[in-house]
């Protein structure tokens, strides 16, 4: 059986700000106290795992470790079937401008252009299937864990389309959709997508 957080207070391991909100609108009706791990000054740790949940689990195990408290953390990407599964953890990581490319920073529209290239290498009948994972971690500062897996299966399309969302939301086309994440409201996008997913589960296994 699955060990609950109950009502107690909970670090989200997360410096982004917007993930931080979100988390905390959908745990805070449970009666969960959300703070952040900038706020505690805890330290990110790299995400040296070979997989959502590995780095889900170095980010959440970090935080609890350092703070004593329980700590929630995610991890997220894109999985194209016919690249095995590509960008996958690197998702974030194909939109990094290199050294010669100008500012450093990310470009979505470059990393888009990557995976498009890659499956028009492949041919005009490659196989343009995929999914957004995100898998949630939750760590207690005695090292034991809970894992909860979500996914949005969906196809790529190109152009990218929509200005909505972020990512490489102007490109997937979610399943049973014609409009792209980016040209999907937000609200839609949250009932569907693969975070929605992975935290009905948590949601169902620790408040159910
Ligand atoms: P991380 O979970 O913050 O490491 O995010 C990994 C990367 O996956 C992000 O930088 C986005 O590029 C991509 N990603 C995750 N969720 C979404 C989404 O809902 N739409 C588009 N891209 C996403």
């Amino acid at each position: 059986m699955t060990r609950h957080i109950g009502s107690g207070t909970l670090v989200i391991a997360t410096h982004n700000a917007g993930k931080l909100k979100e988390i905390t609108a959908l745990l805070e009706p449970h009666g969960v106290k959300c703070i952040s791990a900038g706020s505690l000054g805890l330290p990110e740790p790299a995400e040296t795992g070979h997989s959502f949940a590995e780095n889900a689990l170095i980010k959440a195990r970090a935080a609890a470790e350092a703070s004593g408290i329980v700590a929630l953390a995610d991890d997220s990407g894109l999985a194209v079937d016919a690249l095995g599964g590509r960008p996958g953890v690197y998702t974030a990581n194909w939109a990094e401008r290199q050294w010669f490319e100008g500012e450093p920073g990310r470009d979505w529209y470059m990393a888009m252009g990557k995976v498009e290239g890659m499956l028009q290498q492949i041919g005009p009948s490659a196989d343009r299937s995929a999914a957004f994972h995100c898998v949630l971690a939750l760590a207690w500062p005695d090292g034991e864990h809970a894992i909860y897996g979500g996914q949005c299966r969906g196809s790529l399309t190109w152009p990218p389309r929509g200005t909505m969302g972020f990512g490489y939301d102007p490109v997937f086309v979610p399943q049973g959709h014609v409009q792209s994440m980016a040209e999907l409201e937000p609200a839609e996008k949250h009932s569907i997508s693969h975070r929605a997913d992975a935290f009905a589960k948590l949601v169902a296994d620790q408040f159910g």
